[in-house]
């Protein structure tokens, strides 16, 4: 996917260039070590995600650079919430009430307003985390937002289904942007959708994201 004679620099320009001006690029970090991201970093580069707890916040203290916004991407369990509130600029993967209870309870003891996306499950495959659409509907039936005073929910993340086959991945993509587009009329505050990979992102950017993670094709296969 990466051709060895490229810079991360020259990997990350690449993809800027080609990304509109609306969609933001977090650069998926997991397993790369500090140097990478300190190259990343020099190359203009300050939004960078995350799927492991404790990873995230060893590079965050080890690093100590107040430019970087860290994102946690992956799956989150709600006994690690109390680690990453300090260090996290948006949590792309809320699953569940209850994530997102945790989220609002450690926010307030931290005194600070935490910024999260809802996941949608819009993937074929059953190990995907994230809220069906009926469940999201229950969910937000009754208005529970406000609920949550010190979350702040910008909009929602989604993963394609694995696959070869464009028009399936691109069916989903343009699923889930409905489904913003629909909450997004009473939550006019919403915005951001983060959808799109190494692997698809030209197919989420074409269905509306507005946030791409990325991560094999800026720092090499993990
Ligand atoms: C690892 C990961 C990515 C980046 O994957 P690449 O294929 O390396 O770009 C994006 N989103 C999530 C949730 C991930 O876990």
């Amino acid at each position: 996917m990466s051709s060895n004679s490229s810079s991360i620099a020259d990997r990350l320009l690449d993809i800027q260039a080609q990304l509109p001006p609306h969609v933001t690029l977090v650069a998926v970090s997991k397993t790369k070590p500090a140097h990478a991201i300190t190259e990343a970093l020099a190359a203009g580069q300050l939004d960078f995600g995350e799927n492991r707890v404790q990873e995230l916040v060893e590079k965050a203290e080890r690093l100590a650079n107040e430019r970087i916004k860290w994102h946690h991407i992956g799956h989150l369990q709600t006994n690690k919430v109390k680690f990453i509130i300090p260090h996290v600029h948006l949590v792309h993967a809320v699953d569940s009430q209850r994530l997102l209870e945790e989220i609002n309870r450690r926010s307030i003891q931290m005194n600070q307003t935490t910024d999260v996306l809802l996941q949608m499950h819009i993937a074929q495959e059953s190990t995907k985390y994230g809220w069906s659409d009926e469940e999201m509907e229950q969910f937000m039936d009754g208005n529970p937002l406000p609920q949550y005073p010190s979350v702040r929910v910008r909009g929602l993340m989604g993963m394609a289904t694995f696959t070869d086959d464009h028009q399936q991945v691109a069916s989903e993509f343009k699923k889930l942007k409905a489904t913003y587009d629909r909450w997004k009329e009473s939550h006019p505050e919403w915005d951001t959708l983060s959808m799109g990979m190494s692997g698809d992102w030209q197919l989420a950017v074409d269905a509306g994201s507005t946030m791409v993670r990325i991560g094999s094709s800026i720092f090499g296969e993990r």
